[in-house]
């Protein structure tokens, strides 16, 4: 495991901290973390509702095993009421209290923590450290803070190749091509050490080794992980940046930064701007999403999108600490793209919520002083609440505006959308384009869906007359939610945003 979380750990416990919190639903690695940074030979004690309270231990090989420890039976109160009531702990004594999000918020065992964490604080012959694992965080406001969160990173690239080739030989496995553990490594990354090992047993018994063969099978596990930390969503996306019509200046843009992320290494040495993201706001249904999917292909980069109404947790710190396991998983998972979809959503209103305005200053520093090749897209319809935080310089590289497509834009995204349903040949006239005024593209992707359903219905050749007719028909966004796009487009022309 990281170094750093070893080093973080103990600089807790010598700053006397009294209640360490662990995010981290994967106890064995928390178990293994805990010995090998407090010793072999430190007492640590264990309480979960399932098991009771236990001693964990290691065995002649260093393993990790446990023993009951007193009565089994007893409950957290129990169990912190005596420990409040020793006379004094000399030796540096650890409790490891495991998923106990359900007793935690009850008023009993909050006044015990709280009077613990005292005690810790201010007795010199009390030396209990409480350490709260949990695969949720439910942190009570009343004892916030005594708490200090210990992050536990994914894997990085190194400890990935080291975790193969010990899982291949405790195994028995056949030995595998070297050059397959480059290819599977962004199926791993983002991954814990956990989901990792259980990534590779099932590859391995497929087919009884490592093969470039496992990435397609690894990505789709990979996929169902990431959705289960419920924050992320991996997006599959078959898009490329030609699916794109128009946004000529947004399409050069992203072209330009795809040389420096696919070369990063050699960039980062050149003293080349690590790209930090693109901020693209605008009208609905105007290839927002598209260009975002787009440039996953382009960049040859995982999408990870992050849903932020899924963000907002009921208990106190859960919020903040979710937003923190998603910049993490991305982090693990660089190079990628983390999308953020609607941003405004989460941070319209900032200044209003203690919570909101925590997160969004954790979020913009991670921005402003982001290293990694995290490239951020975020994405949002409404500009006119949106903190003006977001919009300073060095948080995002640019921001560009997305409008209604002009004339020429319309007639591209006729011909991308003809294009995929390989509708080749036809002309788009200058009619269809000026009856199509006001439409997005959505609105010309659904005229040309409609049209060619119709002809297929009919046994018709496709025109672009035929087109004409269902443009005729179609109520676009600008009719059908006009007052919204009028103020809209009034934000978007009072704003300086760069024209996509
Ligand atoms: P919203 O703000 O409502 O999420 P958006 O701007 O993200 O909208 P998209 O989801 O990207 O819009 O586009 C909706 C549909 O319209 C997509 O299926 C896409 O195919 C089509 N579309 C929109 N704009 C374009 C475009 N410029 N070129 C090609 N297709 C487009």
């Amino acid at each position: 495991m990281n170094s750093e979380v070893y080093t973080n750990l103990k600089k807790m416990i010598d700053v006397n901290t009294p209640i360490i919190y662990i995010h981290d639903y994967d106890f064995t690695r928390v178990d293994f973390l805990l010995k090998q940074a407090l010793g072999s030979e430190t007492e640590i004690l264990e309480w979960s509702p399932a098991l009771g309270y236990q001693e964990i231990k290691c065995d002649e090989d260093g393993d990790i095993i446990r023993d009951k420890y007193g009565s089994d039976k007893k409950d957290l109160e129990n169990v912190l009421h005596d420990f409040y009531n020793e006379e004094f702990i000399k030796e540096p004594t650890y409790l490891v209290l495991r998923d106990i999000q359900d007793g935690i918020e009850t008023p009993k065992i909050k006044s015990l923590l709280q009077m613990i964490a005292q005690r810790k604080l201010y007795d010199v012959h009390f030396d209990l450290t409480l350490i709260i694992n949990s695969s949720v965080v439910v942190v009570p406001k009343e004892i916030e803070k005594y708490v200090s969160f210990l992050e536990i990173p994914f894997p990085n690239e190194d400890e990935i190749k080291e975790l193969i080739k010990e899982h291949v030989e405790t195994n028995g496995y056949e030995a595998f091509d070297e050059n397959a553990i480059d290819a599977l490594m962004p199926s791993l990354k983002g991954l814990s050490l956990f989901e990792i090992d259980r990534m590779l047993d099932m590859a391995m018994s497929s087919g009884g080794t490592l093969t470039k063969e496992d990435k397609e099978m690894m990505l789709r596990h990979k996929k169902q992980m990431v959705k289960k930390s419920g924050v992320l969503e991996l997006v599959d996306s078959p898009e490329n940046i030609d699916s794109i019509g128009g946004l000529k200046n947004l399409k050069e843009y992203l072209r330009k930064k795809s040389g420096v992320i696919k070369r990063i290494g050699e960039a980062i040495k050149a003293k080349v701007a690590v790209p930090k993201g693109v901020f693209i706001v605008g009208m609905p249904g105007c290839g927002k999403s598209l260009c975002a999917k787009a440039t996953a292909a382009l960049f040859e980069s995982p999408l990870l999108k992050l849903d932020m109404g899924s963000l907002m947790g009921k208990y106190q710190g859960e919020s903040e600490k979710n937003l923190r396991q998603a910049i993490k998983i991305a982090e693990a998972a660089a190079p990628c793209i983390l999308w953020i979809d609607e941003i405004e959503k989460a941070f319209t209103g900032v200044g209003g919520s203690e919570v909101l305005t925590r997160m969004f200053g954790y979020f913009l520093s991670w921005l402003q002083e982001k290293k990694s090749s995290v490239y951020v897209i975020a994405t949002a319809n409404n500009a006119a609440n949106l903190p003006p935080e977001l919009k300073r310089k060095g948080r995002f590289d640019e921001i560009f505006c997305v409008k209604l497509p002009n004339e020429e834009e319309r007639k591209q995204i006729f011909e991308v959308h003809l294009r995929k349903r390989e509708k080749h040949g036809i002309n788009i006239s200058d009619a269809l384009v000026k009856a199509t005024d006001g439409f997005n593209g959505a609105d010309i992707e659904s005229v040309v869906n409609e049209a060619v359903e119709d002809c297929f219905v009919n046994h018709q050749q496709l025109t672009d007359s035929v087109l004409l007719d269902f443009a005729k028909k179609t109520v676009s966004i600008s009719k059908s939610c006009k007052t919204q796009i009028d103020e809209m487009d009034k934000i978007f022309k009072e704003s300086n945003f760069k024209t996509a």
